[in-house]
């Protein structure tokens, strides 16, 4: 089994279906890029599998156990960490931010791991007294992705990164997702930026609350819905 499943998923806003019958799957240190235009759901996904949403129909696997009936603190002590678009929280200092996204784990263990985000990330390092808010949107990124795996999870559900950025600083995000990859960690990164396609073993192209297309890096860009979608070239 692999590391996450999502079969038939459904799951919406009140009585409003976004997601219609989603299939998905996550191996173990494997990155899955969920691709798609504004409102496609891919928000609406991430938060389905963390629980801040409900499922309406069909099962989450996680490590080989259904998920979709725990709520969020459960699945997230299970190894499953959440980053939102905003990703930090700006007021707090990046020490803060670190050591809230360690909430699960002791505290020696979060100035462990620190210690060690801190080298992968040495921009953050010089400021790490500093507030969130006085780095640039790149930067704040990096803090995201440190907060998110200072617990050390096995999945990371990312929710676009790229999302107000400027493309240089989506470059200084691509190569801080890279530092994240060579971790372990598995990733979900739902993105309409198709300069993150390169980073993924593979993808989904979703649209409408549904699967599209599924496949390779290559797959996907050779794909005419894909093309479509990105490229107006179909
Ligand atoms: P985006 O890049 O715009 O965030 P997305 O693929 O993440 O796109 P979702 O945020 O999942 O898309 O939105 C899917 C649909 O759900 C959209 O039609 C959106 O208007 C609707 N939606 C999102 N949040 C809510 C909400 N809180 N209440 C009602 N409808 C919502």
């Amino acid at each position: 089994m692999a590391l996450l499943e999502v079969q038939g998923v459904e799951s919406g806003y009140d009585a409003m279906k976004i997601l219609w019958g989603i299939d998905l799957a996550v191996e173990r240190g494997e990155t899955v890029l969920l691709l798609g235009a504004n409102s496609a759901g891919k928000t609406t996904l991430l938060r389905t599998i963390i629980g801040l949403l409900p499922c309406w129909n069909g099962a989450i696997h996680f490590d080989g156990q259904a998920i979709d009936h725990l709520p969020p603190d459960q699945r997230i002590r299970r190894g499953i960490a959440f980053m939102s678009e905003m990703g930090v929280f700006p007021s707090l200092t990046i020490e803060e931010n670190l050591r809230l996204g360690g909430y699960f784990i002791s505290g020696a263990e979060v100035r462990r791991r620190s210690v060690q985000l801190m080298e992968l990330f040495p921009d953050l390092a010089k400021k790490r007294h500093g507030l969130a808010a006085s780095l640039s949107g790149g930067q704040r990124k990096m803090l995201g992705i440190a907060k998110a795996l200072i617990s050390q999870p096995k999945l990371l559900l990312m929710d676009e990164p790229s999302s107000g950025l400027a493309p240089v600083f989506v470059k200084q995000v691509v190569e801080a997702l890279r530092v994240a990859i060579g971790g372990g960690t598995a990733l979900l990164l739902a993105e309409q930026n198709v300069a993150f396609i390169k980073l993924a073993d593979r993808g989904y192209l979703i649209d409408g609350g549904r699967v599209r297309v599924s496949g390779t890096p290559e797959e996907l860009e050779t794909s005419d819905a894909v093309r479509a979608a990105y490229f107006g070239l179909a």
